[in-house]
């Protein structure tokens, strides 16, 4: 093999690439992105950089500039991939130009799902998942402006967080009972929506958006399904990606809500691989999933990496995400098994717990909120599928570390 074209220059195309070279990989590499820049943490486009949008932090870039050049990593940069000629064992460009490699990985992400009425594309309407989407927005959310989030997945949570922190007047309407309800469960979902609420949010649960007053191609007002009418500045949408699917669908590739990969990380051609937030994969708990956090894309472009080179690869990992909203570090490994039992250590008053949910006596998922260290662990006894006693799990002066050890 001499030669590896990854499309998506993000944040799994991005650790593939550095992956490759590390793992002595010699031939070229063509790394493919749409957008101008090269690869770049979008974590904090929902936090620091909305904070304080001329001072984007020093870590940003996932690389110095120089790096690529230096680890001879053909950067194409701002052109889109538009096809994958599998006879030609090539990936098309726009303009015109092909690139050939003998394995392609795709690493291309989603876009925004965008809302589906009249004033979806205004001005003053934003998504985020780029750079560009999080410095337009940074402009709208200036102190007493009034802004509506409308959805309270991660991204609606953390930009309401962060227009408060600003000093703007924020409406958060939500179709489901709480924010983050799917990944947290009943429970914490309203206990998140309550610090929504005693932070200054004006929360607006169980409610959906009708329609939208659009004058001057500026929203100026949303209206809910129970007929209020909330007059704003801004909106900003947080209602769930569109996986990057087109690629792979129009090469004849098995996809579903995302491109189908098995535990090698490879596609249903043997030598198109796919990772990070467009990858279907095999769950950790059973079925198939597609996950869209961090920590999956860094490991799942490392790992489709070295599954390119030939290496042994099983990959299959518990979700684990975190989420920084106000003063409240949440993170979350796992899932919330049915029937779920539920046990809290810590207090919850003041903001320093940790969750676990249990199959029977096994941990299958561990919500910790401003306590990492127990997630330290709590990642380790969901991989292993470790057994407690709920007693025992709920006493804050029993060390977790025990358990693994038993387990061990
Ligand atoms: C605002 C924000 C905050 C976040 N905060 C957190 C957090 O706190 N914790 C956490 O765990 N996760 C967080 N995430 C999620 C995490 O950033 C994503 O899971 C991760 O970026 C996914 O990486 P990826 O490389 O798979 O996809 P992407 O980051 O979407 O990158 C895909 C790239 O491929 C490019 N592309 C797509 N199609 C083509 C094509 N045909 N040709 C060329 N290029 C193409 C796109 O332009 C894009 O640059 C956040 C995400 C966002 C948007």
């Amino acid at each position: 093999m001499k030669s590896i074209a990854v499309v998506g220059a993000n944040l799994a195309g991005g650790r593939a690439v550095e992956a490759l070279r590390a793992a002595g990989f010699d031939g070229q590499i063509t790394l493919i992105g749409e957008e101008p820049w090269r690869p770049y943490e979008r974590p904090p486009l929902s936090k620091e950089v909305l904070w304080d949008p001329a001072n984007v932090p020093d870590n940003f870039f996932l690389q110095d500039e120089g790096w690529y050049a230096e680890n001879r990593i053909d950067l194409r940069l701002g052109v889109r991939a538009e096809a994958l000629d599998l006879t030609a064992s090539a990936v098309q460009l726009r303009g015109g130009d092909h690139v050939r490699a003998d394995r392609v990985l795709l690493a291309t992400g989603g876009s925004p799902r965008k809302l589906n009425m009249e004033g979806a594309d205004a001005a003053n309407v934003h998504y985020l998942r780029t750079r560009d989407d999080a410095l337009r927005m940074a402009a709208d959310l200036v102190d007493g402006a009034r802004i509506v989030i409308v959805g309270m997945g991660v991204i609606g949570a953390e930009v309401a967080a962060s227009a408060v922190r600003l000093g703007c007047r924020v409406t958060a309407v939500e179709p489901l009972a709480a924010p983050m309800i799917r990944a947290l469960g009943p429970q914490f979902g309203h206990w998140l929506g309550e610090e929504h609420r005693k932070r200054g949010v004006d929360t607006r649960f169980s409610r959906g958006i009708s329609g939208m007053k659009v004058t001057d191609k500026r929203v100026t007002a949303v209206q809910l399904d129970d007929g209020s009418l909330i007059e704003c500045d801004a909106v900003v949408v947080g209602i769930g990606i569109e996986p990057a699917t087109s690629l792979a669908r129009d090469a004849g590739l098995t996809t579903n809500n995302g491109i189908l990969t098995d535990r090698q990380c490879r596609t249903s051609n043997p030598d198109i691989f796919a990772a990070g937030d467009v990858a279907e994969q095999e769950g950790f708990f059973g079925g198939r999933i597609r996950q869209e956090t961090y920590q999956n894309a860094a490991d799942q472009g490392q790992a489709a990496a070295q599954a390119m080179l030939g290496q042994t690869v099983d990959y299959c990992k518990p979700i684990w995400y975190w989420s920084d909203q106000f003063d409240l570090n949440i993170q979350f490994c796992g899932h919330i098994p049915v029937a779920a039992k539920v046990t809290v250590r810590g207090d919850m008053e003041s903001n320093a717990f940790a969750a676990f949910f249990q199959a029977g006596d096994t941990i299958e998922g561990v919500l910790t909120v401003n306590r990492a260290p127990d997630m330290g662990v709590g990642k380790r006894l969901v991989e292993r599928r470790v057994a407690a006693d709920s007693t025992r799990l709920a006493d804050p002066d029993f060390s977790l570390r025990e358990l693994l050890k038993a387990a061990r």
